[in-house]
Formats: structure tokens, sequence, C-alpha cells
């Protein structure tokens, strides 16, 4: 029988503005039954602390992978501002050699930009993408002449990212959908 598998892929170390070392998540994350770790600290963030050397990052996130090996799978990932996505601030040889990078509030996309100014920085990046922190309240109203949350769903399969979200999160998710639906049908 299979056995599931915890997985938490959106942590902050003192690489950004998280508290404890990558070592000390890990060894967290073994005590608490977590079977993936994603480490996905903050890069090119303006507002917090960020990542100040890329490459290192990365060597200690791969020293530590090959030492827990038989115990836990760490993914190694980033959180970049969608400022930054737009602007593409990034070497995309190194963001492509991460397991993940996390889109960090999306709906503070300017105005005057809509979500397929996005898709082409997205597809060239190859590693699997996600959204983190993301206010679909604002999401839904920002776009709610263009189809709103439909609208957004579209754009995630488009440009195939996930949703890094909590249980609350989810369900305010479905609550709009439903409510979306009801107005449209
Ligand atoms: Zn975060």
């Amino acid at each position: 029988m299979s056995k599931e598998v915890i997985m938490d892929i959106h942590n902050h170390t003192n690489w950004s503005d998280g508290d404890s070392s990558i070592e000390e998540l890990v060894v967290n994350a073994l005590k608490n039954d977590i079977g993936i770790l994603g480490i996905s600290d903050h890069y090119n963030s303006k507002n917090t602390r960020s990542i100040t050397s890329f490459e290192d990052y990365i060597l200690e996130i791969e020293i530590l992978k090959n030492k827990y090996l038989s115990k836990i799978n760490i993914l190694s990932g980033v959180e970049i501002p969608v400022s930054s996505i737009l602007c593409q601030e990034y070497s995309l040889k190194l963001i492509n050699n991460l397991d993940f990078v996390l889109v960090e509030n999306i709906e503070n996309l300017p105005l005057h930009f809509n979500l397929e100014s996005l898709e082409g920085h997205l597809k060239n990046i190859t590693c699997k993408k996600g959204l983190a922190h993301t206010n679909l309240y604002t999401i839904a109203a920002k776009y709610k002449d263009i189809g709103g949350i439909n609208y957004f769903i579209q754009f995630m399969k488009k440009t195939i990212c996930f949703l890094k979200s909590t249980l609350i999160q989810v369900i305010v998710f479905l609550m709009i959908l439903f409510f979306t639906m009801k107005i449209i049908g």
C-alpha cells in the first residue's frame, strides 16, 4: 500500500527573512514527518531580506540534499516578486537549475498589465512554477471585466502554474468560483 507523503514547499530561511538555517528547517521537517521539503527564499525582493549570493544558496541546498538523501527529498526554489518576473531581473540559466519558482503576490502586477504580459517570461522558466501569497479577492476584482477568477484559472492552465495555498485560500477560491458560476449561469 502506498504511504502518503507530506509536502511543504513554501519555506523561508535565514538566506532571506526566515530565522532558521536551511539545515535547521530540514531537521525540523524530519521531526514532523515531512517527506518533501522545498526551500523558497526571497529573491530580488525590494521589501524584505533577499538572497545575496544565488550560487552559494544553491550550493548549500545541494549539499544538504545529498546529506539527507535517504531521509527526505529537499527541493530548491526561490520566491520572486511579480515585478521582477515582468522585468526578468534574473539569469534564466540559474533559475532553470532550480526545482521550482514561486511568483509572489501576482495581484501586484500594475493595473495596465494583464496576466498575458507574464506568459512569455513564465514559459521561459522551465522548472515547476507556482504562485505564493496570492490574494484571490483582489485578482477576482481586478480582472472582473475580462472574466475575473475564470480568467485567472485559464492563465494558470496556460502557464502550467500551481497555486501554493493554505486551506483557507482553497475555501475562498472555491467560494469565488461558485459565486462567479452563479452570476454567469
Ligand atoms: Zn513567501
